[in-house]
């Protein structure tokens, strides 16, 4: 319970205390460092080696069967280093059927990458083996669009509306005295929305003046996005959920952590807005969203800047 609501420190003083300990109490505080970040370090520090030793040692030890987990595992490492190639062959070789997951990790590969040729394939089997998910329409028209084909970008953008696909909306909830506010994006219906807002504005500004955000970075595969960009012109739900948090502990510096969650990934620019917040606050924020948590501390977040 304490690693999935991001209370470390409580789990590891409950693990550390316990009288004895078996296989699903460390699975369990595995787990929970593994969603913190903190042993994912192979394919979020680049390690690809190392990686490629443990997945060989995986395949050759006869009492383990690498899944499909295993497999997607690596594909997304070797997409973040670039090995496209190779992480293509994986799936081609693998002896499981290949998931939807895993096709879609190696495309937003390709777009952080640049690999245009290679993203319209596999954009183009994703819509055939999943067509009915708008991500990938929106994932193979960014392909596009980055690559200058505005038409075929705009195609597939039209498609998605006419076949009436819909994504799945942006939800971010908060707990303020045991009770859970939730917000979805550009959600007005909190009887505080308008404090909301207030602080929200006085706080970018703060940030704007003090660290410079928003600046031009260059995100690595957040790109799944299930954000449209007309709706980033709003608040995005993580936003309201950590406004109201500060309407209501207040902006002064310092004090408890804000912890905040969200069914989708966080996106690019919440994710830039929340380090400016933890630097011009000096206080710590928590989020956790579809992939991991992400602690925001000082400026920096813990999943430096891979997710
Ligand atoms: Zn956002
Ligand atoms: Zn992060």
């Amino acid at each position: 319970m304490y690693l999935k609501c991001g209370l470390v420190e409580e789990a590891e003083r409950v693990f550390n205390e316990m009288p004895e300990r078996n296989v699903v109490s460390w699975t369990v505080m595995i787990t929970g460092y593994g969603k913190h970040g903190l042993l994912s370090a192979c394919s979020h520090s680049g390690l690809v080696e190392e990686s490629r030793e443990y997945f060989s040692i995986l395949r050759g030890d006869c009492r383990i069967k690498p899944q499909v987990e295993h497999y997607a595992c690596m594909v997304d490492l070797l997409g973040r280093a670039g090995c496209l190639k190779e992480a293509k062959e994986l799936i081609h070789n693998m002896p499981l059927k290949p998931n939807i997951g895993i096709w879609q990790t190696l495309l937003s590969a390709c777009r952080v990458h640049g690999e245009f040729e290679m993203g319209r394939e596999v954009g183009d089997m994703l819509l055939e083996l999943d067509g009915k998910n708008a991500v990938n329409y929106v994932m193979l028209s960014n392909i596009y669009a980055d690559a200058g084909y505005w038409r075929e970008s705009e195609k597939l953008r039209v498609s998605v509306k006419l076949k009436g696909l819909k994504k799945e909306g942006g939800c971010s909830w908060v707990e303020i005295d045991k009770e859970v506010h939730f917000f979805y994006n550009g959600d007005e219906r909190h009887p505080l929305t308008k404090e909301i807002h207030k602080v929200l504005k006085e706080i970018e500004r703060r940030i704007k003046e003090e660290t410079g955000y928003p600046c031009e970075v260059r995100f690595a595969l957040h790109d799944v996005e299930e954000e449209s960009k007309a709706e980033s012109l709003r608040y995005h739900s993580e936003k309201l959920a950590i406004g109201l948090a500060l309407v209501h502990g207040g902006v002064e510096e310092g004090g408890r952590t804000i912890r905040v969650f969200k069914n989708l990934r966080v996106c690019g620019d919440c994710h830039e807005f929340i380090k400016g917040l933890s630097k011009v606050l000096k206080k710590v924020f928590v989020v956790r969203d579809a992939n991991r948590f992400h602690k925001f501390e000082d400026g920096f977040c813990s999943c430096k800047d891979y997710w």
